[in-house]
């Protein structure tokens, strides 16, 4: 789960971690006024939770209150598109105003999950401003990085090398509280990022979180109430939403394919045939381990919803879960949920014939497959543009001609 800017500088202050002064403003007065409280120049930075946004217009600086408001209201008009969102772009509408700060140098730092090593570990670099993939590329020998054995956590030489390398011998208090503390925030909450860039050296030689980004491992939200209650709603997809909350998992993609398969690495694959096969999926979905009428019912009204769906590929692998059991569900959900768009079904697994039965002698319009090859040539065949015909009507176009 993706925090805002916003949330995530309110809990590296509660860690004493050193942010600029600042409020979030939800409409072009409100920027005016927490300009006018700040005083001058603020910068305004569009509340999205993606990366980039100072590149696509997101970040502005003003000197004057009637300008923050102008520019808020320009802002909050906008959808941004930045290097990480898609075409589609993001609608802004929250910003954080905040007193600018007077940049000396700008410094990347931040503490994430190293999977190959199953540690923290911090990668700091004196080049912050831009992302850490660019100074990967074009200065790999300007980056820091420091695994952490989470037994004995941050140790002094360790912030020692960071001092030295990061050239803050000057600010070495501060450098040392701040990563201490956020290594504690960074464990205290789960986090699996945890991102200043840029952490910046101000005109008066202190250190200031500039930027902050904070990611909490999904799997631990249960257990982090307070973290639970920061997400924000609004940003994320209606549909994706409600999946959620039925206990499905579910992503919107943009082909015309609705796929409903249980297991998320049946429903990976599942999409890689349907692309295989020439095809193109109109979303993820697992439906989980148990696949129930309800769970189903649910998937197939989320997937119909979207117009473009031009047919549906059931793949099910019946391991936890029995395939007639699964068969039973597909047939009570459909008898609340109506389907206009052709079925395909591929069973295998615990109980493969007697599910396929059950769905062949139910008297619903199924295409039934033998395997996960065939029943992708049988749904592309269904979603296919119809080349012959288009090739006919250019003939006779031409003919016409
Ligand atoms: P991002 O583009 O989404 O990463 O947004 P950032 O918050 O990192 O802002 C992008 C860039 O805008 C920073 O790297 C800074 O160069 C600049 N910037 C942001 N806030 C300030 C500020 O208070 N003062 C000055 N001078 N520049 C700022
Ligand atoms: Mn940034």
């Amino acid at each position: 789960m993706k925090l805002h800017e916003y949330q995530a500088k309110e809990l590296m202050s509660q860690y004493e971690v050193p942010i600029p002064e600042g409020r979030v403003a939800y409409f072009p007065y409100d920027a005016w006024m927490v300009a006018m409280e700040l005083g001058f120049p603020v910068v305004l930075k569009a509340q999205v939770l993606t990366g980039g946004r100072g590149k696509a217009g997101g970040v502005k600086i003003a000197k004057t209150a009637d300008e923050a408001r102008d520019i808020a209201q320009e802002l909050f008009g906008k959808t941004l598109v930045t290097a990480q969102t898609g075409p589609q772009g993001v609608k802004v509408r929250k910003l954080l105003v905040e007193k600018a700060s007077s940049i000396k140098r700008e410094l990347y730092f931040s503490i994430t999950i190293d999977r190959t090593i199953g540690k923290p570990v911090v990668i700091a670099s004196k080049r912050g401003g831009m992302s850490i993939e660019e100074v990967s590329e074009l200065y790999p020998e300007d980056i820091i990085k420091i695994p952490i054995d989470p037994a004995v956590g941050f140790l002094p030489y360790q912030i020692r090398r960071l001092k030295y390398d990061l050239d803050l011998v000057e600010q070495e208090k501060e450098i040392s509280r701040i990563v201490s503390n956020l290594y504690k925030l960074f464990i205290d909450k789960d986090c699996s990022l945890l991102e200043m860039n840029p952490l910046v050296v101000t005109d008066t030689n202190h250190l200031v979180a500039l930027d902050a980004k904070i990611e909490i491992d999904d799997n631990a939200i249960f257990r982090r109430k307070e973290i639970a209650k920061m997400r924000d709603l609004t940003e994320y997809d209606p549909d994706e939403l409600e999946a959620r909350f039925a206990g499905l998992n579910f992503i919107k993609l943009d082909g015309d394919i609705g796929c409903m398969v249980n297991g998320a690495g049946l429903a990976m694959a599942t999409m890689d045939v349907i692309k295989f096969a020439g095809g193109n999926p109109a979303n993820f979905l697992d439906v989980g381990g148990e696949a129930t009428p309800d769970t189903i019912a649910k998937g197939f009204e989320i997937i119909t919803r979207d117009p473009k769906v031009k047919a549906i590929f059931i793949n099910i692998f019946g391991g936890i879960v029995r395939c007639d059991k699964v068969a039973n569900g597909i047939l009570q959900a459909l008898k609340t949920v109506e389907v206009k768009v052709p079925i395909v079904v591929r069973l295998t697994g615990m109980n493969k014939e007697e599910g396929m039965e059950m769905l062949k002698n139910s008297g619903l319009a199924f295409s039934v497959a033998q395997d996960i090859k065939e029943a992708a040539h049988m749904i592309t065949q269904i979603t296919k543009p119809k080349k012959e015909e288009n090739q006919t009507t250019k003939e006779t176009n031409k003919k016409e001609k």
